[in-house]
């Protein structure tokens, strides 16, 4: 049973606000997949509650809009910004740290939500933190 919808990794409300049509490419489509197969999925079974997804898929346009990062892993649909009710950014961090699930980074980004990247060939489960400068590597 998948808790997770296409819908919900590709829904961004600032391309439905400058009316771009956010649609992923077929591999992007494919990595979705992939990140909520062997990433997203095992984490919301392991942690008993709902996982919002405040960002995933973003073309090149949407990405320009949030600042994103020109290299992105939302840009190829590999990576998933996610906040649990009830949560810190910090716990669902920790808790995903812990989780034995395997990725290929993990960013505590904000207060308000961790970054999530899969990549299957790259699993090193990297753990960084943001100070709101820099990427700090985090043990
Ligand atoms: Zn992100």
């Amino acid at each position: 049973m998948l808790n997770f919808t296409i819908s919900e990794l590709v829904k961004s409300d600032t391309a439905e606000k400058a009316g771009i049509n956010n649609t992923p490419d077929i591999n992007s489509l494919d990595n979705l997949l992939e990140l909520i197969f062997y990433v997203l999925q095992p984490l919301r079974d392991k942690l008993g509650k709902p996982m919002i997804i405040t960002s995933g898929y973003r073309n090149s346009q949407v990405n320009k809009l949030v600042d994103g990062a020109s290299n992105s892993g939302h840009l190829t649909g590999r990576c998933a910004d996610i906040h649990v009710n009830g949560m810190t950014a910090k716990e669902l961090y920790n808790f995903i740290k812990k989780s034995g699930v395997k990725y290929r980074q993990c960013i505590l980004e904000s207060n308000s939500w961790v970054h999530i990247d899969y990549k299957k060939d790259d699993l090193k489960c990297e753990n960084l933190i943001y100070d709101g400068k820099s990427y700090v590597l985090d043990k």
